[in-house]
């Protein structure tokens, strides 16, 4: 791995319209988001004076230590929530992220709806679904998503961007990522989350909008962390 994080930056991103070419798609219709969480507002800052501009987390409580001064100073940059959020966090995730990539059940559904309506905002939203139906991860079963996604709209009006998906680390990711696009056109959603460090290129090849990438960027994290 190159030693800074801009070198790291560059390397990613042309490995991104690389595989964006090969696959016929159009430069820059896949949004790096990097991935910060364990690492420290400025590795997160350094990332952002290289040119990064959206940001991932999987806490809120960790966010929430690192990232309201960041934006203060970097009022461009883009925020997005991939990790579990819990219905007592739900207040300060629409209050902090501009996307949450983790609707997976319908009282989040709800406590989302209402928070949006208090507080005016409208973070872009992703339905997570369990494509590898495991069962210690969060995640729509893949054969309820579509109807999901449906009462999301039209009980709880919100508007859903797409789906995400974490495949089983031991698994082959192509398999899932083609199930989430099929579930994703099923559903009439346009974007799909999906895509780490180790198989962002094959996501891209599979339609991915949106790369998760954390340690490609930032290097290796103390303790692993998959949630
Ligand atoms: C940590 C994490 C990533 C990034 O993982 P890397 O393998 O470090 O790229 C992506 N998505 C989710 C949901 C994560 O929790």
């Amino acid at each position: 791995m190159s030693a800074n994080p801009s070198e790291r930056l560059d390397a990613v991103t042309h490995a991104i319209e690389r595989a964006e070419r090969i696959a016929g798609r159009a430069k820059g219709s896949v949004t790096l988001i990097a991935v910060s969480k364990t690492f420290p507002a400025e590795d997160a800052e350094a990332l952002i004076a290289a040119g990064q501009a959206v940001f991932g987390e999987n806490r809120v409580q960790e966010a929430k230590a690192k990232w309201p001064a960041l934006k203060e100073t970097h009022p461009h940059v883009e925020l997005h929530l991939i990790g579990p959020l819990q219905s007592n966090k739900t207040k300060e995730a629409v209050a902090l992220f501009d996307a949450i990539h983790t609707v997976d059940r319908e009282k989040i559904a709800a406590a989302i709806a209402a928070e949006c309506a208090r507080q005016d905002r409208r973070p872009a939203l992703f339905v997570q679904v369990n494509t590898g139906e495991e069962p210690q991860k969060a995640g729509i079963p893949p054969r309820e998503a579509v109807a999901f996604v449906a009462r999301c709209r039209e009980v709880h009006g919100l508007a859903i961007a797409g789906l995400m998906c974490i495949p089983p680390v031991e698994d082959e990711p192509g398999p899932h990522f083609a199930l989430l696009k099929k579930l994703a056109r099923e559903a009439d959603v346009a974007g799909l989350s999906m895509g780490m460090s180790a198989d962002f290129e094959t996501a891209v090849s599979f339609g991915a909008t949106h790369v998760r990438v954390g340690s490609a960027l930032f290097g290796t994290r103390p303790k692993p962390d998959s949630a």
